[in-house]
């Protein structure tokens, strides 16, 4: 009876939870099989060096080449390649293909210094086992220089089992990976960490970058005031700062005047399929100082 009455209810005040659960399903099972059958492509998008215009490297992003749906972003799917544990093979997929890239493109555009790429982990990547080895086998493979591959994390991953996490992040490390905290100041958490972490690169979040140029509370132009600090944060610790999400020509001169050296975001370029990028190398020599979408 309680059955019943559950169904009841259900059919009655929640029809949209009802095809919410599910889609769910149903995305999980395609999501599966797109694992499968190998539906995922990496776009990589120009992280630049705001003095010089100089193409520093490009992180590498996922994206699901749906039979149906066309090109999925990863916000609409990683959260449940999560909670799933498919997150693996795919980030897998993204660490070797990324690698592979990344050489052939030293191998092809030869610059000094060499060209880095940059790899979203999860949280659940980084609490797998094998994960050490995925990086050392990516790089084996590819023959890429473990010095050009950069393993962005987020703050708030960073927080949730510290000595396992430490010990994970101390074998990728010991590799010759460098380490990035991504969309830093986002995750509300003490700043103490970062002094112990061996982390090299902060990557300062994009709502940050957003209020430089934005209107102050007199009218006069806002104070990037969280960017000079989070700027003079990582000069102390002797971290590479790289500001996300650029979108405006006066944001980089800001950035410029607060000693942040790397910078990425439309204003640059957006992330792009390997072979538009290939195309923009022959074109442009790494030289990004203009914009060109
Ligand atoms: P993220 O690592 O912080 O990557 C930056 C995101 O900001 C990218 O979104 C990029 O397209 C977007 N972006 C860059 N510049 C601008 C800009 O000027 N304006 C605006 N509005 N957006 C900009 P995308 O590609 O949709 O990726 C979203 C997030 O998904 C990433 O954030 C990352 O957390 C996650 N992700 C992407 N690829 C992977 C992956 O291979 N593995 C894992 N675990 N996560 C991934
Ligand atoms: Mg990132
Ligand atoms: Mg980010
Ligand atoms: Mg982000």
């Amino acid at each position: 009876a309680a059955k019943e009455a559950g169904k009841g209810r259900s059919a009655v005040f929640a029809p949209d939870m009802d095809s919410a659960i599910i889609g769910q399903l149903q995305m999980k099972a395609e999501l599966a099989r797109a694992v499968e059958r190998g539906e995922f492509t990496v776009h990589y998008q120009p992280t630049v060096e705001l003095a010089s215009g100089r193409l520093a490297g490009v992180e590498a992003l996922v994206r699901w080449q749906h039979p149906e749906r066309g090109l999925v972003p990863p916000l609409d799917f990683i959260p449940l390649a999560e909670s799933t544990g498919l997150i693996v093979p795919i980030g897998r997929f993204v660490l070797r293909e990324a690698c592979r890239q990344m050489r052939a493109w030293h191998d092809a555009f030869p610059s000094e210094p060499p060209m880095t790429v940059s790899v979203n982990l999860s949280a659940r990547e980084l609490d797998e086992p094998g994960l050490v080895a995925s990086v050392r086998d990516a790089l084996e493979e590819s023959g890429l220089d473990p010095a050009h591959l950069v393993l962005e994390i987020t703050e708030s991953l960073l927080l949730v089992d510290l000595p396992a996490t430490m010990r994970a992040l101390l074998e990728l490390r010991a590799l010759g990976v460098r380490l990035a905290v991504d969309d830093f100041g986002t995750g509300y958490s003490s700043l103490s960490y970062l002094e112990d972490l061996p982390v090299d690169i902060l990557k300062i979040d994009k709502s940050f970058v957003d209020r430089i140029g934005k209107t102050g509370p007199d009218d006069g132009p806002a104070q990037p005031v969280m960017v000079s600090a989070i700027s003079k944060l990582g000069h102390a610790l002797h971290l590479q700062l790289v500001a996300e999400g650029i979108e405006q020509e006066e944001q980089v001169s800001t950035l410029q005047e607060l000693a942040c050296q790397y910078g990425q975001g439309y204003f640059f370029a957006r992330p792009l399929p390997s072979d538009a990028l290939t195309e923009l190398l022959a074109e442009r020599a790494g030289q990004f100082a203009r914009p060109f979408v």
